[in-house]
């Protein structure tokens, strides 16, 4: 291609709309443009690299035995009604677009397909000789994000391959889950990308096992904790760990104390000279389940302790049930405008106790009448422990579950992992914290979908059977801005050979010398013949103009037709390093082979 007819545009300034490096570089460079919240065309430069990380992902999936097809985008609600995620996906916080049709059916587009690809099982897989099966697509996903923000990270419509496997047994489940983890780090390595695969959680898609594969990167959204023996990495959502030692308490009897002035953790260890590993903490929630229920959660733990939403919020959708309820809508810490609505009266905030009476809830038939107490292991050890005394400027010190406090049955482990935390696997290793960028997810599924929507076969003594299934997703488009976020200097971006979206770009410096033009026409031929995939800036600007858009744009390999040429020679500049040398002519070519031979191996 020849930059004087490609359809590029570059800037010499940062967009106002853009926050993080890459998303900067990826507009300014050309590569996109955004039409409204979260939504990105993919203009031609881009486009070449969402190709070529599509083709490295089709190659992996290929080799290991999936088969591409191309599934539906508009998805019939009775599907996401039979798996029970109608409701999770399209109220309240549910990210899934939603929409009626003429004849007023309703629809979703497919944020997932989960339910499509069953659907599909179900009806064609008949006996055990079928399987197994893993079917693939890669294609657009629509998601109403919340929060859609850094450009591709986290669109509104994104390019996602997702895999789906079915299997006869939960040991082939776990072979399939097996072939996908070595696809997967063949995707990212062939990528040319820094990543580590960690422990995560299922979320709202269900299941057992899952791991995320992350980009390190400083403006990744996700927390990694891992240990430097390599034997452990998990999200932060996920992560387990050995708390700090508790101190023991200084409090020898019970009494309730005057502490005005002291809601919070640091308040009260400041005023009582205590630690706040010494300190039983009560906070309060408020879940929504999909029936409209609404239940107001307590949860003990210790002082210096918080606790992880995310197992918070998987407790309670295992609580679900004794509320009529199957999912989770919305889990909160209820503001003062959502205590309004049900307290009965003003609550002690900052200075509950663990046995806050069950008459501050309003009686409603949306809402539990008691609230759901639920204690960390952390809160259970301690001894003589300080906490609220359910009046506003009082707490009691020297309690002791079993004594002032009756100790609930919901004991669970909701505490949040820190970096600094000791490893379960090994207490001499302690907890690093890194960030990272999600680029793909794997899940063993198990029965969770072909339960809900009776998946079955028929097993070789001839009987129905629940196929297992696992799902495996990649951020195709994510991936794209990841691998800038993570390869990027003070002129622009650096991608990585395989996914650049050229290899070379010849510059011409004076394009009215006419040995110039000539030389960088041919080499432009040549290389492009031999499969060296080459731009040529033929444009009538000043020279460094061009080399600023070639360093912008992120092109590996520059050659430039100048003064050398009098000795039959080119400059060829690396991008990455900026290594600069001479070569002659016929030297180019092999030249530039093999250096994109060895990147890319
Ligand atoms: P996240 O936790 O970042 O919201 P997710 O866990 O909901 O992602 P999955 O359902 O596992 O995502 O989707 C598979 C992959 O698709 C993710 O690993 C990620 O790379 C990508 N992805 C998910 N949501 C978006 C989005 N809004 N924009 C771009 N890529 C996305
Ligand atoms: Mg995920």
């Amino acid at each position: 291609m020849r930059l004087s007819q490609m359809f590029f545009l570059t800037l010499r300034e940062d967009p106002a709309e853009a926050e993080i490096p890459s998303h900067k570089l990826l507009l300014r460079a050309g590569y996109m443009r955004r039409i409204g919240s979260g939504l990105y065309a993919y203009l031609p430069l881009l486009w070449r690299v969402l190709k070529k990380v599509s083709q490295i992902v089709r190659e992996e999936m290929d080799a290991a035995g999936a088969q591409e097809c191309l599934l539906t985008q508009l998805q019939p609600s009775e599907l996401w009604r039979e798996s029970g995620r109608w409701d999770t996906y399209t109220k309240a916080e549910g990210i899934m677009f939603a929409l009626k049709d003429r004849q007023d059916r309703e629809l979703g587009l497919g944020p997932t397909h989960e339910e499509v690809v069953t659907a599909i099982a179900r009806d064609m897989i008949r006996s055990y000789r079928q399987l197994p099966v893993n079917l693939y697509q890669i294609q657009s996903k629509f998601r109403d994000e919340i929060r859609p923000r850094f450009g591709l990270m986290r669109g509104r419509e994104f390019i996602m391959k997702d895999a789906y496997s079915f299997d006869l047994d939960e040991a082939g489940m776990k072979q399939s889950y097996e072939k996908m983890y070595h696809a997967y780090n063949n995707i990212f390595r062939r990528s040319g990308l820094a990543f580590r695969a960690v422990e995560a959680d299922s979320g709202a898609i269900g299941g057992s096992g899952s791991q995320e594969f992350m980009i390190l990167a400083d403006a990744g959204e996700d927390e990694v904790l891992y240990t430097e023996d390599g034997k452990y990495s998990a999200n932060v959502e996920k992560a387990v760990s050995l708390p700090p030692d508790a101190e023991p308490s200084a409090f020898k009897k019970y009494e309730k104390l005057d502490t005005p002035g002291t809601p919070t953790i640091a308040t009260l260890c400041d005023f009582l000279k205590c630690s706040a590993t010494q300190i039983v903490k009560n906070v309060l929630y408020q879940v929504t389940y999909n029936n409209g229920m609404n239940v107001l959660v307590l949860v003990s733990i210790r002082g210096d302790q918080d606790v992880n939403e995310v197992k918070l919020q998987n407790e309670l959708v295992k609580q679900a049930d004794q509320y009529g309820g199957e999912t989770v809508i919305a889990l909160t810490v209820p503001d003062a405008e959502a205590q309004q609505k049900w307290a009965a009266k003003p609550l002690p905030l900052g200075y509950i106790a663990p046995d806050l009476s069950d008459d501050y809830i309003q009686p409603s038939k949306s809402l539990a009448p008691k609230f759901l107490r639920m204690v960390d292991p952390t809160a259970v050890e301690l001894k003589n422990f300080a906490t609220g005394a359910n009046e506003s400027g009082h707490h009691v010190v020297g309690a002791n579950w079993g004594e002032q406090f009756q100790l609930s049955k919901l004991v669970v482990d909701l505490r949040k992992a820190q970096a600094g935390d000791r490893a379960l696997h090994n207490p001499s290793q302690t907890l690093k914290s890194a960030r990272g960028i999600e680029v793909g997810h794997i899940f063993q599924l198990g029965l969770e979908y072909s339960k809900s929507m009776g998946a079955t076969y028929t097993n070789e003594q001839g009987e129905p059977a629940l196929m297992y299934m696992g799902c495996y997703g990649v951020g195709v488009s994510r991936l794209a801005q990841a691998a800038v976020e993570q390869s990027y200097d003070k002129d622009g971006i650096i991608w990585p050979v395989a996914i650049a979206p050229y290899h070379a770009i010849v510059v011409i410096p004076n394009v009215t010398d006419a040995n110039q033009v000539q030389t960088a026409e041919k080499l432009y031929a040549d290389l492009n013949q031999a499969g060296v995939e080459t731009l040529l800036d033929d444009r009538d600007e000043r020279a460094g103009v061009k080399f600023k858009d070639a360093d912008l744009v992120g092109i590996p390999f520059r050659i430039v037709t100048g003064r050398s040429l009098q000795s039959g020679k080119v400059e060829v500049v690396k991008r990455a390093t900026r290594e600069s040398q001479e070569i002659v002519l016929e030297q180019v070519l092999p030249t530039l082979k093999q250096w994109i031979a060895e990147a890319i191996s």
